[in-house]
């Protein structure tokens, strides 16, 4: 049977954790803006490797739900009507069975409008109105920070304005690593944003690390020095890549790289050269 059909939903176990990984669409990056600090043609070259044009860097972006100890957790919720060809997240958590009343726990690994646009649905309402949020309490108080986002690009207030400063009566600050729910640890990993977050997902002797945003593509963790034009704080989001690789490397644990492409961006890395070699996994395989 030939299956041409785009596979919008993943579920897979982690011991005995449930997790279903649930695409919200996919938008093109250049290569510029992927590596604000190399040569382009260096870049291009990388890329090549991977068979992805410097102009159309295939970026897929998703949500994760983690269903421990009967909870429902959401992290990120995609970009919302950012384009025509993201925002879907909703409409494929239903699909997959999940009524968005039944999250009960949205993470926010960081406040960048493709991680926080589902949010708010089309009427600006809350599209997840059971759910409590958790978010590091740097990342929170960064964003919501008029002075900070006035010099950004239009569309990171008009998100924030939208997505995140309406949660203000809902939201859990964290300011240490904690545990969500058994089995559920939530990592600082700051540098790609002030509090960006991973989450790591323990169980039966199984690892699931969702790195979020601590790399976006393959050609980050070859090339460790590599950073996006969107990293704040260049050192800090080195360091964070490279505990998070580096434990994933001597673990073997499974990889969630949001941004890898093609969803649901899962795989290993192995240590390799200065950084580290991507393995991808997925439904095929
Ligand atoms: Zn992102």
């Amino acid at each position: 049977v030939e299956v041409d059909a785009v596979i919008e939903t993943f579920a897979f176990d982690v011991g005995r954790i449930r997790c279903i990984a649930v695409h919200d669409g996919e938008m093109p990056y250049r290569a510029e803006d992927y590596v604000a600090n190399a040569e382009t043609a260096e870049v291009t070259e990388a890329l090549a490797l991977h068979g992805h044009p410097p102009d159309a860097i295939p970026s897929p972006y998703s949500g994760l739900v983690v269903q421990a100890d009967e909870r429902a957790i959401l992290i990120d919720t995609g970009a919302g009507d950012l384009t025509p060809n993201v925002g879907h997240l909703t409409e494929n958590l239903r699909a997959a069975g999940i009524a968005p009343e039944a999250i009960d726990t949205v993470i926010l690994t960081h406040a960048h409008p493709d991680h926080i646009g589902g949010n708010a649905d089309d009427a600006g309402q809350a599209a997840f109105p059971d759910a409590q949020y958790v978010l590091w309490r740097d990342e929170w108080n960064w964003w919501t920070d008029e002075a900070n986002l006035a010099p950004m690009a239009p569309v990171f207030g008009e998100w924030v304005r939208r997505n995140l400063v309406p949660l203000a009566d809902r939201v859990d600050l964290l300011d240490r690593e904690v545990d969500l729910a058994p089995g559920v640890h939530v990592l600082a990993t700051p540098g790609h944003t002030e509090g960006h977050l991973a989450i790591s997902v323990v169980s039966d002797g199984h690892e699931l690390l969702y790195i979020s945003d601590a790399a976006l593509h393959p050609i980050h963790l070859e090339h460790p020095d590599w950073h996006p034009v969107w990293d704040q704080d260049r050192e800090r989001a080195a360091a964070s890549k490279r505990k998070l690789f580096d434990h994933a490397a001597t673990s073997g644990a499974l990889v969630l790289a949001f941004h890898f492409p093609p969803f649901p961006s899962l795989g290993h890395v192995e240590r390799h050269g200065k950084g580290w070699h991507w393995e991808p996994i997925g439904p095929q395989s």
